[in-house]
Parts: C-alpha cells; structure tokens; sequence
C-alpha cells in the first residue's frame, strides 16, 4: 500500500506556482491536475488505507439522464483527491507502476509534449493518457494517433475540465460542477467523444484537478467508469523543473500511480521523466497501464 499522504504532502511544498486563471466556459484550470495547492488536507475527513473498494463492479449501461436524476437531490459531506471508490494506486505483481499523463485542454493548454511522449513510444514503456475533450477536438488526428498505439490507454479527463461537484465545491480557486446533471455531463461529453474515438467507451476517469465529492465518485462509477487519483505527484501541475520531479519519481513504490501532463512542453516534465523513468527501470520497475 503506497502512503499516499506522506507522498503528497512532501511534493506540494515543493510546488511554486499557483493555477492561473479560469477559462470562460468555466472549470478549467491553467496549469492541470495537482497543481500545487495550499497545504490543506486533501480531503475532509480522514481516509482509511485499505477500504477503497476499487475494483467493485461499475455500470455497464449507464442511462446519463437516469444517473443525474438519481443523485437530484443528494448532499455531500467530503471533498477531495482520494475519498473511497477513487483508486489511487494499483495492485502490483513485483515492482509494477502504472505512469499517467493528463492532457488538460483549453487556452494555452491544447500542445502536446513530443519529447515525453516519443520517449514513452521509442522505450516501449505504457501508460495510460487522461485527455480532456477540449484536447481531444484541437486536433483530433493527434489523439488518433495515441488510439491507435497499444502501449497507451486513453482514458476520460473530462469534458470542462471541472473540479468534479454537486455543489459547485471549488479546487486552487476554480469552481466545480454544481449539480449532478453537470457532474453527468461533464463525464459523459468527453465519454462519448471518447468512445467515438477508441470503438469501445472509456474505463477510467480523473477530474480537472483530480477533485471530487463523495457523490460526484457514485456518479461517475454508475455511467461506468472508474474514478482514479494518484499517489506520486510527479510534475506538480507540470510546475515542477526536472530536478523536482525526479525528486518526485523516486518515491515511486510497487504499485504507485503518477500523475504528470503531456501538454506543456517547456515543463521540467519530460527532462525529469526522462532521467526517473530509466533509472526506476534499472531499479527492476515494470511500467504498466492501469489494470
Ligand atoms: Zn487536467
């Protein structure tokens, strides 16, 4: 079990740079997910290790207008980055990791990383890329070519890119979703548009921001997907120079899952990668996609 507290809490100190600004179709934040935040506790009541029912059965025939409707009138009680039901590390066989990269989308936000991701291709190393809609429709023949690539798996960053909320709960400043009829349609936009693109529908889903309440997870496990954390904040928001996120990969342990963007190629995120990601390899470290 990764201690997923000790992990964060070290990485978010490191962090310089708040998000910047929001978008004026709301939600989107500047600089990504896990962009450093004030060191508050991620969450609003403790999370036990152990009880995340991760694996539990998801909805295979989501209905979106019978899922917002069901969860009209629900309050919710916690807010963060790895309530129950949100998978924030994986079981690993030996010295698995499974690596993530999200792709956030909108203004300034819709470039794509080359140096990082011709490394992950000409290494043979997977991953699992969260793209945002926005990302996605600036050049779609872009994400074809990652959907056609099996070492990666594509998988659902929403649609806004929106803190994910039903009741307009923020994250670093910018205002979520404020019902279940956005939280629905802030899945299922990207959901489709993703489904189109791969053949099949999504199996996993992060926020913008990687934030949630406890009924905005419900929501997104009944239209079949599964909500995903993190347990090594790799890049910081891509803030982080390279220095900071091979700090970050070296508290990769079995089974963890990094988060880092693919969107901002003047980051310290591919220089740092592409000295961690070797080295952790050395290590005996197995990358995988998320299982
Ligand atoms: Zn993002």
């Amino acid at each position: 079990m990764v201690d997923n507290t000790l992990s964060r809490r070290g990485l978010l100190a490191a962090g310089a740079a708040l998000v910047a600004g929001l978008a004026s179709s709301g939600c989107a934040a500047a600089q990504g997910d896990s962009a450093p935040h004030p060191p508050t506790a991620p969450s609003a009541g403790p999370t036990p290790a152990g009880i995340v029912p991760a694996r539990a059965p998801l909805a295979h025939t989501a209905i979106p207008e019978a899922v917002a409707a069901q969860y009209a009138a629900q309050q919710p009680t916690r807010w963060g980055m790895d309530l129950p039901g949100i998978i924030t590390d994986i079981p690993a066989q030996g010295k698995q990791m499974a690596l993530t990269f999200d792709a956030c989308g909108g203004p300034d936000n819709d470039e794509i990383n080359d140096v990082l991701v011709n490394f992950l291709i000409q290494q043979r190393i997977p991953a699992t890329l969260f793209l945002n809609k926005r990302w996605i429709d600036a050049d779609p023949a872009r994400a074809a070519r990652l959907a056609a690539n099996p070492q990666f798996e594509l998988a659902n960053h929403g649609t806004r890119h929106c803190p994910l909320s039903v009741s307009g709960h923020a994250a670093y400043g910018i205002p979520g979703t404020t019902s279940s009829q956005q939280v629905v349609d802030e899945v299922w936009g990207n959901h489709e548009t993703l489904t189109t693109l791969l053949g099949h529908p999504p199996r996993f889903f992060r926020t913008g921001t990687a934030h949630y309440d406890e009924v905005a997870v419900s929501i997104v496990r009944d239209l079949g997907e599964q909500p995903v954390g993190f347990s090594i904040n790799a890049d910081g928001g891509a803030t982080f120079s390279a220095g900071q996120v091979q700090q970050a990969m070296a508290k990769v342990e079995p089974g963890s899952i990094s988060i880092a963007h693919m969107h901002r190629p003047k980051s310290g995120t591919a220089p740092g990668m592409l000295i961690a990601l070797p080295r952790l390899r050395d290590q005996g470290y197995e990358f995988v996609k998320l299982p």
